[in-house]
């Protein structure tokens, strides 16, 4: 990374012609020469000028190097040295990469591809050719134990947590959507709070130097509403990292659907079956619920599935459809844009963005269109309907289940004085990418 542009820093060439122009431009002085005083040796350091360039779609990584007009023996080379830390086929676009030149010779001395916050694939030209090392920033992780009592809502709660306060603001609200994901099914935070609510949750996270967190992950979490305590406990049944929330018993705390597929969105428009009105002529069923949101919010898969459709139809402009276990359908209209590999056929996760909000079709503002179906094509509510529960923790998970939960369960009535801190192993995943990440993982 390349910190401050060198071209913004006083060279000594710089110095000179300052000195020249005062010297042309203050004739009347006569011929004494202004005085500059000493020049800083740090001039005197081989100037370097940084030229920081953005992946255009559709552009390669060799075609920026043909521009900076390296030769072909050169840039095989430096792919080489590239290949050896990351996929320049992989390389999304917008990933910032930074030619250095070297001012007095021209020619470039080194490249530094930004891959994410957190690596940074850095190529230097020696003699024998082109080398790479990958920069990571390193990472400790720790387990972090809040608790409080909630006055009004659980935002305000954790938000002025004293002992969270060493926490970035980011970061706490990641742990209030957070909370919210895992009780979705339990409790509505915007409607059913009572003062006098307690919550207790334990967070393991793996924290840059300067504070902030790369990832992080509830691992266990108890919410008591109106004196009723609900617990929710981490676990990876399959061991791939897809992990999921259940109660002490091993019972799902999910649903096999979301109760909404978009987060922090109005509703503008309910379900309905009221017929045609027979003298106005004007009332239709609303086969669905509609949110209101801002063009692009990304809308979520509310249950695993497969994709059936996802392309224009009519009145709903863009649609995606996805076709679940037990013959549900959940259908998603007027969206600007489909998710990332959203096409028939395409496996779908719950919590997975299977597009954007948008007004294609017919529609007067942006909003999401939501419906959700029976297998026989019965249109339910999707805010009234009961949602068919998660999968229970497998049996053949039984054992280890029993004991990670009593672990995990215990770390809630003993917090840690002071976690010992590690370092993290590899490289992350992405900080916190999707909500399905935070629930469902
Ligand atoms: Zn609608």
């Amino acid at each position: 990374m390349s910190g401050t542009p060198s071209f913004l820093r006083p060279s000594a060439a710089g110095l000179a012609a300052v000195a020249g122009v005062l010297f042309l431009g203050w004739p009347w002085l006569g011929r004494s020469v202004p005085e500059i005083g000493p020049l800083d040796p740090l001039l005197a350091a081989a100037p370097e000028r940084v030229e920081t360039i953005r992946l255009a779609p559709g552009q390669t990584f060799g075609e920026i190097l043909a521009r900076a007009s390296l030769s072909w023996e050169e840039q095989n080379s430096l792919l080489l040295a590239f290949r050896e830390q990351a996929n320049p086929r992989r390389m999304g676009v917008g990933t910032a990469i930074a030619l250095r030149w070297l001012v007095s010779e021209g020619r470039l001395r080194g490249v530094d591809v930004t891959l994410s916050r957190d690596e940074t694939v850095r190529l230097t030209k020696d003699e024998t050719g082109w080398t790479s090392e990958l920069l990571v920033t390193p990472v400790t992780v720790d387990t972090l134990y809040a608790e409080g009592t909630v006055e009004d809502a659980l935002w305000n709660a954790v938000l002025s947590n004293e002992g969270l306060s060493h926490l970035p603001a980011p970061d706490r609200a990641w742990v209030v959507a957070g909370l919210d994901q895992v009780f979705q099914w339990q409790i509505d935070f915007s409607r059913q709070v009572r003062a006098g609510d307690t919550y207790r949750f334990v967070v393991e996270r793996e924290v840059r130097p300067d504070g902030s967190m790369r990832s992080g992950r509830i691992l266990v979490a108890e919410y008591v509403n109106s004196g009723t305590p609900y617990r929710a406990v981490w676990f990876d049944p399959n061991g791939d990292g897809q992990g999921t929330y259940y109660d002490e018993e091993g019972k799902s705390v999910r649903r096999a659907f979301l109760t909404k597929p978009i987060e922090l969105a109005r509703i503008s428009s309910r379900f309905s079956n009221a017929r045609l009105h027979p003298i106005l002529n004007t009332v239709r069923a609303h086969r669905g619920v509609d949110f209101a949101a801002p063009t692009g919010t990304p809308v979520m898969a509310t249950g695993d599935g497969v994709v059936v459709s996802a392309g224009r139809q009519g009145d709903l402009g863009n649609l995606v459809e996805i076709r679940h276990p037990n013959g549900w359908l959940t259908r998603y209209g007027h969206l600007s844009r489909f998710g990332p590999g959203i096409r028939a056929g395409a496996r779908v996760r719950q919590g997975q963005i299977v597009g954007y909000v948008g007004m294609t079709g017919l529609a007067t503002g942006p909003h999401l269109h939501y419906e959700m179906r029976r297998r026989d094509g019965t249109a339910m509510d999707p805010l009234a309907v009961r949602l068919p529960p998660g999968d229970p923790v497998p049996s053949q998970a039984l054992a280890r289940w029993a004991q990670e939960s009593r672990e995990r369960l215990s770390l809630l009535e003993r917090p840690p004085k002071a976690p010992p801190a590690r370092m993290a192993q590899g490289p992350a995943s992405p900080p916190v990418p999707e909500t399905a990440s935070r629930g469902g993982r």
